[in-house]
Order: structure tokens, then C-alpha cells, then sequence
């Protein structure tokens, strides 16, 4: 195994997989893993996406958070274009081997492509209250302006 490969392990019992020392993750049906994406320093969600095994590998190796679209069907570099690079503080794995947890930091405090410091922006109101069920925007302004970073090209992430 040269330095720049990671091998990942054959899950072979479930004390290997959630006891033991080995990487051993398991990719669902489309060969993808599910992923969240926290900031490192005040514990706010940013993000859920997923990663193929190339993705796992370069994210691991790079100290960088990479993903796969599944829109794109392409390995995502998060803030190739954006400049908002996710550098991964810690990288956890659940126990069953089968979720990915990053802490990162990212520049700037800002990490969605629509401008907010999360993609979580907005709430559903629950229960009793707000029976419209209008969303509602959590972050008061934009940390940044997508069209600045990106042009006026539709962002090919979403649709
Ligand atoms: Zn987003």
C-alpha cells in the first residue's frame, strides 16, 4: 500500500465492524456513503452529502472534504470553485461503519452554495403552532453572494 492509497477492510463480523480498529465502511446499493458535516467550532450542521469510495479516499487523504454528487454523478471537491474548501478537523465513522461524520472549518463562515453558513437555513414549523407550515429563515442575512462567487450560471448542484 503506497502513501497514497487507503485500503479499506472486508466487514466480515459485526465486533470487526463496530469494536474494532478497521475501516471497514459500508457503501449502500448505489456504492455511497452518507455523510454530515458539522462546523468544528460551534457544532451547527452545515451539510448532509455522500461519498463513493473515491471520495472517502481523497477526503482521508487530502484533509479536505470531498463528495459525490448525485446530481453531477462526478467526485465533488467541496469549494473547488467556490473557494470555501472544507478542512477537515476530525473525521468520525458510526458504529455500524455505514455514516460519516466531518468536523471541518471553513472560510469565511459560510459553507452553502445558496450564500447561508448551512444548508439547513430555513425550519419547518412543528406541532401546534405555525399550521401553514411556511419555512422559515433561520440566518438573518447571507455570509456571502452566490452570484459574486459563482456568475449567473444556474448552480448545477440542486436541479
Ligand atoms: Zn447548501
Amino acid at each position: 500500500m503506497s502513501s497514497n492509497d487507503v485500503r479499506f477492510s472486508q466487514r466480515l463480523t459485526i465486533e470487526q465492524v463496530e469494536e474494532g480498529h478497521e475501516l471497514a465502511p459500508k457503501f449502500d446499493e448505489h456504492g455511497l456513503i452518507a455523510c454530515v458535516t458539522t462546523a468544528a467550532g460551534s457544532g451547527e450542521v452545515l451539510m448532509l452529502g455522500y461519498m463513493n469510495a473515491e471520495a472517502l479516499k481523497k477526503t482521508i487523504l487530502s484533509g479536505e472534504a470531498h463528495y459525490y454528487s448525485r446530481s453531477r454523478k462526478t467526485l465533488w471537491h467541496k469549494g473547488a470553485t467556490s473557494g470555501l474548501v472544507q478542512k477537515v478537523v476530525e473525521m468520525r465513522i458510526d458504529d455500524d461503519q455505514d455514516a460519516v461524520w466531518l468536523r471541518v472549518e471553513i472560510p469565511g463562515d459560510a459553507s452553502c452554495h445558496v450564500g447561508y453558513r448551512s444548508c439547513f437555513y430555513r425550519s419547518i414549523p412543528t406541532g401546534e403552532g405555525d399550521q401553514t407550515r411556511a419555512l422559515r429563515f433561520e440566518e438573518s442575512e447571507k455570509s456571502f453572494d452566490p452570484s459574486a462567487v459563482y456568475g449567473d450560471a444556474p448552480n448545477p448542484t440542486v436541479l
